[in-house]
């Protein structure tokens, strides 16, 4: 017996209405917002990733599925949303469009993590991405986004946490004072933070271990080594978060696990929770990253999602998710003659836009109505040799249990 690979999963017909509730809610969002919908390839350069990423980062070390194709070329499968988006605006010239660009997407994202509840190594993102302008309002407006997709979603109990991890020009003093400090307290580090001390000091800050939780308590916070530049930024984007009422509280932990982040970085995450699936979505600002990926400097910032934690999220909440619609008609018949009137009409009413599903082979009408019932759809029309004789129909619906005589070339009149 075959089994979806570990870590992937089947998204049977009674979860779809969750993702067409999630992706309906999100694409309205961005049309109020004015963000416009872009897709890119399931698999790109793998250098696109290797370099925006972070060598040193989990992902491009451990994550990343990753393998050459049959012309040699060195390929992977998409581990995140942000490069790929900028590898298309590089490539498409969008910088001689009007700054900012704005765009969402919502995309299969692959990483070869150890599967858990709400991870998995094939999971969806939904995300959008502002590229070309510096302001901190476009900071806000993202964030703004995020917390109206979740609001919206009708989550509760929703917490931001805010942090400035700065620029290349202040960044550097804070990571070696970061450095020092966790080198006096080393020893009481986990395995993990022992490595990653010399090449990605910045991760020691989000570490789940509980060793390294208590000096990290102490250790020196970004926000006190910005420059004036990304301190006045720092404080324009809190100053227009109060504007917008979206209450937030500063995280000096939060640093997000990929290399091109600057400045702002930010969660959401439902309150009272912890572990590490405590987040639902989070993004920051990446002002580097298209010039590293051969464009102009162009300042961006960004925020995505994940799909099925959202899912999960939902469920966990009660929230209560509209059901997708069931067909409006089945037609069941009795008879050879009968099943030739169904067999056109169906089609007939398919054509006039009206959903239906007909009955197949030979079954008792009892048989015929529990299918009906089943199907959730809303009618039933009933067939049978009177019918045929006197080229009508019987209409019943189902949740009331009333029926009507119709004739045959009326029905589709009647549902209009
Ligand atoms: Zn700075
Ligand atoms: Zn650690």
């Amino acid at each position: 017996m075959y089994q979806a690979p570990r870590g992937t999963s089947d998204i049977l017909p009674p979860e779809q209405r969750y993702w067409s509730y999630i992706k309906q809610t999100a694409a309205a969002i961005c049309e109020l917002y004015g963000y416009q919908r872009i897709d890119t390839p399931t698999f790109e350069d793998a250098h696109l990733f290797v370099r925006s990423i972070g060598e040193d980062t989990d992902i491009v070390e451990k994550e990343m599925y990753s393998f050459e194709d049959k012309g040699g070329d060195q390929i992977t499968l998409r581990p995140e949303g942000t490069a790929p988006v900028c590898r298309a605006y590089v490539e498409h010239g969008m910088h001689n469009l009007p700054q900012p660009v704005r765009l969402y997407y919502m995309a299969a994202i692959f990483r070869y993590e150890r599967p858990q509840a709400g991870r998995y190594r094939e999971h969806h993102q939904f995300g959008v991405e502002a590229l070309g302008d510096a302001d901190p309002a476009l900071d806000a407006e993202v964030i703004g986004i995020a917390w109206q997709l979740y609001v919206n979603l009708g989550l509760k109990r929703l917490a931001l946490s805010l942090n400035s991890i700065g620029c290349s020009d202040c960044r550097p003093r804070y990571l070696e004072s970061l450095k020092t400090y966790y080198t006096q307290h080393k020893d009481s580090l986990c395995p993990d933070c022992k490595r990653r001390l010399a090449k990605n000091t910045l991760r020691l800050l989000d570490c789940k271990n509980p060793a390294c939780l208590a000096p990290t308590e102490q250790a020196p916070r970004s926000i006190d080594y910005l420059c004036p530049e990304c301190a006045d930024h720092f404080d324009q984007l809190k100053s227009y978060l109060n504007l917008l009422n979206l209450p937030f509280s500063l995280s000096h932990r939060l640093v997000r696990g990929l290399d091109y982040y600057t400045r702002t970085v930010f969660e959401i995450a439902p309150e009272g929770e912890t572990g590490s699936q405590v987040a639902i979505g989070g993004g920051g600002r990446y002002d580097n990253l298209i010039e590293q990926l051969g464009g102009k400097p162009t300042p961006a910032v960004g925020f995505a999602t994940g799909i099925e934690r959202l899912v999960l999220n939902l469920k966990k909440q009660d929230v209560v998710v509209p059901a997708l619609p069931p067909p409006t008609v089945f037609v069941a018949y009795l008879g050879k003659e009968a099943r030739d009137e169904a067999m056109k009409l169906t089609s007939h009413l398919r054509k006039s836009r009206i959903s239906a599903i007909a009955s197949l082979s030979e079954r008792s009408l009892k048989a015929q109505l529990k299918q009906a019932n089943v199907s959730g759809a809303r009618y039933a029309i009933i067939i049978g040799d009177d019918e045929v004789k006197s080229k009508t129909v019987v209409l019943r619906n189902m949740a009331k249990g009333e029926q009507q005589t119709v004739p045959i070339d009326k029905v589709a009149e009647t549902f209009r």
